[in-house]
């Protein structure tokens, strides 16, 4: 799933997140082109400790970064995924109402 500037800005909105960046309060952000698969924004950990040469699991997410201050702000990409299906399980059960 491709995370538009769109899609993002309408979860934060949905979820109340807050518009202010945490570091020095400006408002504006910056959402970097989303290509997902191609490894960056993503956090890679180890979930066997006995297998040192490989990753086997990550975190994937996208960022926004402030435009006064450059603090750059993380989210799970999986979170903004559950909350696009929980709005499409919605919007399937209103289809069936009507
Ligand atoms: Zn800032």
């Amino acid at each position: 799933m491709i995370m538009s500037p769109e899609l993002i800005a309408e979860f934060f909105e949905d979820v109340g997140v807050k518009k202010q960046c945490p570091a020095c309060d400006a408002e504006g952000w910056i959402v970097p082109p989303d290509t997902e698969g191609d490894g960056t924004g993503v956090l890679r950990f180890r979930a066997d400790g006995n297998d040192k040469d490989k990753l086997k699991s990550g975190l994937t997410y996208v960022y926004v970064i402030c435009r006064n201050c450059g603090f750059i702000r993380p989210h799970t990409r999986a979170q903004i995924v559950r909350w696009v299906r929980a709005r499409e399980e919605a919007g399937s059960a209103e289809r069936r109402e009507a």
